[in-house]
């Protein structure tokens, strides 16, 4: 079995990024991995930034929505134990921005739910189906099921 050495964990915010998140950290304790998460801003409009599409944690924003959003996700981070500097909030398609980030970072394992905002309706989420087809490394989906 291949030694994973870099994870990287993408978590939305639905019922189950938490869930996620923690798979992750488990996995990530078990391969002594370095662990990294993002998630991508697709449901909010873009202010007008000087940071181009990343935006630093550090800090209050103007935009409530923004500053919302952020809370969130330094929560789960804080919660699984992240670093600050393994933390990615990043605007744009998330399965865009997952795999541009995982090949950025040199990252050899890539962990999504198998369901996320768009329900359990369908059999797999689509940015879940999207990173496998994209992805240059192993992808892991957390399977995701209504009763969790
Ligand atoms: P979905 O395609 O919305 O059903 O989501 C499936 C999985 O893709 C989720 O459980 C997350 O792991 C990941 N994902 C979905 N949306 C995002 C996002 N905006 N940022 C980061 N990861 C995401």
């Amino acid at each position: 079995m291949h030694n994973y050495k870099k994870i990287l964990v993408a978590i939305d915010f639905s019922d189950y990024g938490n869930l996620v998140a923690k798979q992750a950290r488990y996995i990530a304790d078990t391969f002594r991995a370095e662990l990294h998460v993002i998630h991508v801003l697709d449901n909010i409009p873009m202010p007008d930034t000087p940071y181009g599409t990343l935006i630093p944690l550090d800090g209050p924003s103007d935009d409530l929505l923004l500053q919302t959003e952020k809370n969130k996700f330094i929560q789960i981070c804080d919660a699984v134990q992240i670093i600050p500097a393994n933390r990615w909030l990043i605007w744009g398609v998330p399965q865009e921005e997952i795999t541009r980030l995982s090949l950025q970072k040199k990252i050899d394992l890539i962990i999504v739910g198998s369901h996320g905002r768009h329900g359990l309706a369908a059999l797999m989420g689509s940015t879940a189906k999207n990173v496998i087809f994209h992805a240059e490394c192993d992808v892991m989906t957390v399977h995701l099921r209504g009763d969790q």
